[in-house]
């Protein structure tokens, strides 16, 4: 009986929810969106990190996630664990933006853009130029003052497009091609973008690098076919035998797991949000149904990251591994922060005989970390 009123409250529950809006805020430790309801290994397409507190009307609900408007043209699906509802908010058609404030402190650029409330955000990373892309949703310009100070090392120009009525558009177009990262959040009400800096020395002796060890404690990821091998014990044993190599290289370096614990993404993103690495390298071991498949591949999730890839990954094939490609628009829980260029190597195959042949080996730990190093040589030559 108790379980039937459930169920019928449940039901007026999502027919309300399908008719009338439900308007609350962004919560949890790394609220997220997605694209659709698209699901896979590694869940639906995602879009970037969001603050807390943003404002958001539910729609619907599906499953686990709540379909969101965030303008007259644009939904969204945002996790139900990630939504608490807000009985004060009054939501209105749309918001006016205000002025604009770009400068710098001692270590960052920063972009900042009044608005009367936290709005959802949409990042992306353009290339050649480089530029970071913002999408401010149910936002309406009243911008008429962008104060520019010289204390920018990074920003070169910002401007903005009304690209909807409700869809304010900001461009910060980049000094360098390489997009070193950066940080959205509200400070108040204000959308605050917090640019990176290319390091003033491209060698890897200035750079602070974050590595981290795939999987760990009851999290043991994939294992060997014919040994039974863990992949949480040896991707463990390369990032140990990276870290080594990059610190003699004289890297200052950040391990995200030591040993074997358990460790979960949002643990890890945060961990590396605080640390705020100049690059991050992510080493997993892969694996497949099908054991003639083998080789070694990279994988980003944003354009801008890509040069990073590409170079350890050109490495990682001089050791003779086979190429299984390096891949974009990646959805694993790491490739999705903006703040700092990072690349996840799948070192090589697990269910492939021969590559675990070699994943066995501890002198082949000691060449992946060679290679490694080297591609980020490459790619910070490829800078200069
Ligand atoms: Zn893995």
């Amino acid at each position: 009986m108790k379980y039937l009123f459930l169920v019928i409250y449940c039901f007026i529950l999502s027919t309300i929810s399908a008719q009338t809006p439900i308007t609350g805020r962004t919560t949890g430790r790394l609220p997220y969106m997605d694209y659709g309801l698209g699901t896979d290994r590694l869940g639906g397409a995602k879009m970037n990190y969001l603050d807390t507190g943003i404002l958001v009307k539910v729609i619907d609900s599906t499953g686990d996630v709540y379909k969101v408007q965030l303008s007259t043209q644009h939904a969204a699906y945002l996790p139900k664990t990630n939504f608490k509802v807000d009985t004060a908010a009054k939501p209105k058609p749309s918001y006016l933006t205000g002025s604009w404030r770009v400068n710098g402190d001692s270590a960052y650029d920063y972009v900042t853009i009044g608005l009367p409330e936290r709005l959802p955000y949409r990042t992306q990373q353009q290339i050649d130029p480089s530029r970071i892309v913002i999408d401010i949703f149910g936002a309406t310009s009243n911008t008429n003052w962008v104060t520019q100070l010289k204390t920018v090392k990074e920003v070169k120009n910002v401007w903005h497009e009304q690209l909807e009525d409700d869809v304010f558009r900001i461009y910060i177009e980049l000094k360098h091609a390489q997009h070193w990262g950066y940080f959205v959040y509200y400070k108040n009400n204000i959308l605050t973008v917090r640019v990176k800096r290319q390091p003033e020395k491209l060698k890897v002796k200035h750079l602070n690098i974050a590595i981290d060890a795939g999987h760990g404690g009851s999290n043991a990821g994939a294992s060997g076919t014919n040994t039974k091998i863990q992949e949480k014990d040896y991707t463990l044993l390369i990032a140990k035998q990276v870290e080594k190599y990059l610190k003699k290289k004289g890297a200052n370096l950040y391990m995200t797991r030591n040993e074997d614990v358990d460790l979960g993404m949002i643990d890890r993103t945060l961990m590396l949000r605080e640390q705020d690495p100049n690059v991050m390298v992510s080493i997993h071991l892969n694996s497949s149904s099908n054991a003639t498949v083998s080789g070694t591949s990279t994988y980003y999730r944003y354009i801008g990251f890509r040069p990073l890839t590409q170079h350890i990954l050109d490495r990682m094939l001089a050791l003779g591994l086979n190429n299984f490609g390096n891949v974009g628009s990646f959805n694993f829980a790491l490739s999705g922060p903006t703040e700092y260029p990072n690349c996840l190597v799948e070192v090589a195959f697990l269910s492939n005989a021969e590559d675990e042949k070699r994943i066995n080996d501890p002198k082949f730990h000691k060449q992946v970390a060679k290679q490694i190093y080297k591609g980020i040589k490459d790619w910070l030559k490829s800078l200069d």
